[in-house]
């Protein structure tokens, strides 16, 4: 048991969060305080955290083409499947990355349609192939693991 040195509550050592540096190893207000805290003090620098965020954005859209279309590619799946599941952006970006270095006529395509007939796919890398223009309509939105049609 732990006392938590903001809500001074008596606490497992479980709900403190890890914190290496520290001599027990976790950090001194527990995981509902940090959190807390850490709430308020996005509310209380909003404007400013939103626009350090969105400075970023900016900058990584111009230094790096596969995060601009990785992001460009998330936000229209965003839209398109709301439901679907999603990875971290982070992880796709190299996939979008090797598109751009291919050029125009490559593709990113979802190997399991997002909106398939009996499945939907999922937008994670393993789930995610750069392919030709040509193989991509040639594709549709066929799911390539379904039944073939007799
Ligand atoms: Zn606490």
């Amino acid at each position: 048991m732990k006392r938590c040195t903001r809500c001074q509550d008596l606490k497992l050592h479980d709900e403190f969060a890890k914190r290496s540096r520290a001599k027990d190893g976790r950090t001194a207000n527990c995981k509902v305080c940090l959190r807390e805290r850490s709430q308020l003090h996005y509310l209380e620098n909003r404007d400013a955290i939103r626009a350090r965020n969105k400075a970023y954005t900016k900058r990584r859209r111009t230094e790096d083409p596969g995060y601009s279309a990785a992001l460009n590619a998330w936000k229209y799946v965003k839209k398109k499947s709301p439901n679907a599941v999603y990875c971290k952006l982070e992880e796709t970006v190299p996939i979008y990355r090797e598109r751009c270095e291919l050029g125009w006529g490559y593709v990113v395509d979802h190997i399991v349609p997002l909106k398939g007939e009996n499945v939907c796919g999922l937008h994670i890398p393993n789930n995610l192939q750069v392919i030709t223009l040509e193989e991509n309509s040639l594709k549709g939105n066929k799911n390539p693991y379904d039944e073939p049609e007799k």
